[in-house]
């Protein structure tokens, strides 16, 4: 079954703890292709008066020479909050049902998963691939699962990367990848304070950022 991963998030901005989980993620469970779908107004959290369309351009430079990365900005396109499970329906509206869709995310995303809206339907239009992210203390302090989300881990969880592969929906796994402890915020202060962010990001996303003048 053809297989697609999807990346939401803020990307406020984008930086290799990012793209080298995506990487990292195509490659162990042999995605086809994997779509970056940034955030345009996220119902939990602030963007810092970056637009959704300075967000978006920078995620399209970041990923300009990965044949397998891909930009969608149709939360940009519509209007209110953006929900998850708006973009999973539009995508099965679009790739249809015998598509194997697989939703990417860090330990601390899965962590508040339960929070998000319909969250309980998610897992019947996708499968969820998540990683643990490096303790980054200072920034958000680890929270354990609470037990609604271990139950519902346990009951979807998988170890076998076949059952991505042969259903389009329905299980979750947990995969290592290289420990990188990037954040967007910690990226935000390094440039409000003119510290370098080189290394942390590709320098074509410093270079957008210093042109436009963001996080001053
Ligand atoms: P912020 O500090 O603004 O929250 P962030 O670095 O956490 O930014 P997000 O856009 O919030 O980035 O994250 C989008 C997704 O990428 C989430 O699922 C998050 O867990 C994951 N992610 C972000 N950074 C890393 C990283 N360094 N390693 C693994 N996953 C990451
Ligand atoms: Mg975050």
């Amino acid at each position: 079954m053809k297989t697609i991963g999807i990346f939401g998030g803020t990307f406020n901005p984008i930086h290799y703890g990012h793209l080298r989980m995506a990487q990292e993620l195509a490659v162990g469970l042999n995605i086809d292709s994997i779509r970056f779908i940034p955030s345009a107004n996220p119902p939990h959290k602030s963007t810092h008066n970056i637009s959704a369309s300075h967000r978006a351009t920078m995620v399209d430079l970041a990923i300009a020479n990965n044949p397998l990365f891909h930009l969608d900005d149709q939360e940009l396109k519509r209007t209110g909050h953006s929900y998850t499970i708006d973009t999973l329906q539009n995508l099965r509206n679009e790739l249809g049902h015998e598509v194997s869709i697989i939703l990417l995310m860090g330990s601390d995303a899965f962590t508040q998963f339960d929070t998000w809206h319909r969250w309980q339907e998610i897992i019947t239009l996708c499968h969820i691939a998540m990683v643990q992210r490096p303790q980054t203390s200072k920034i958000e302090p680890s929270r354990k699962l609470s037990p609604i989300l271990e139950n519902f881990l346990h009951n979807h969880y998988t170890e076998t990367s076949d059952d991505l592969h042969t259903s389009p929906a329905g299980h979750i796994t947990m995969r290592q990848i290289t420990a990188l402890d990037i954040s967007s915020t910690a990226i935000r202060d390094a440039f409000e304070h003119s510290n370098s962010a080189r290394y942390l990001m590709p320098d074509s996303v410093i270079d957008y950022i210093q042109t436009h003048q963001l996080y001053k």
